[in-house]
């Protein structure tokens, strides 16, 4: 897992609008990234999708990650999705390739 974050950290952070210029995350205490809280689920995700598909993945990561996040509802709406604030749900597709790339590696 650690590989994976490493990666993300490279390819995603440093593009994400929730770092700073060196790529270094702003988020605070009280703030989360579901990224890094999440790893090991999002590979699993990733893993569960034999498809070319951009909602396939995102319908894994939702069965995966997001119905187990505190931030969804029981009728699974998510504020943080809705306003593009969900740095992993913002950069999914991003994401999917750069795991994709550590495993052909
Ligand atoms: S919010 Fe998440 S994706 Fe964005 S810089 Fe922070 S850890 Fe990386
Ligand atoms: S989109 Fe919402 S429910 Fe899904 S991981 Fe992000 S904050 Fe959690």
């Amino acid at each position: 897992m650690e590989e994976y974050l490493k990666a993300i950290k490279e390819k995603v952070c440093t593009i994400c609008v929730d770092s700073d210029e060196s790529g270094q995350c702003k988020m605070t205490d009280e703030e989360f990234c579901a990224v890094e809280l999440n790893i090991d689920k999002i590979v699993a995700a990733v893993n569960s999708v034999d498809s070319d598909r951009t909602e396939d993945y995102i319908e894994a990561l939702h069965d995966y990650v997001c119905v187990s996040c505190k931030n969804e509802t029981d009728a699974g709406n998510c504020n943080l999705r809705n306003d593009v604030n969900c740095g992993l749900d913002r950069y999914f597709p991003h994401i999917v390739e750069v795991i994709r790339a550590v495993q052909l590696r």
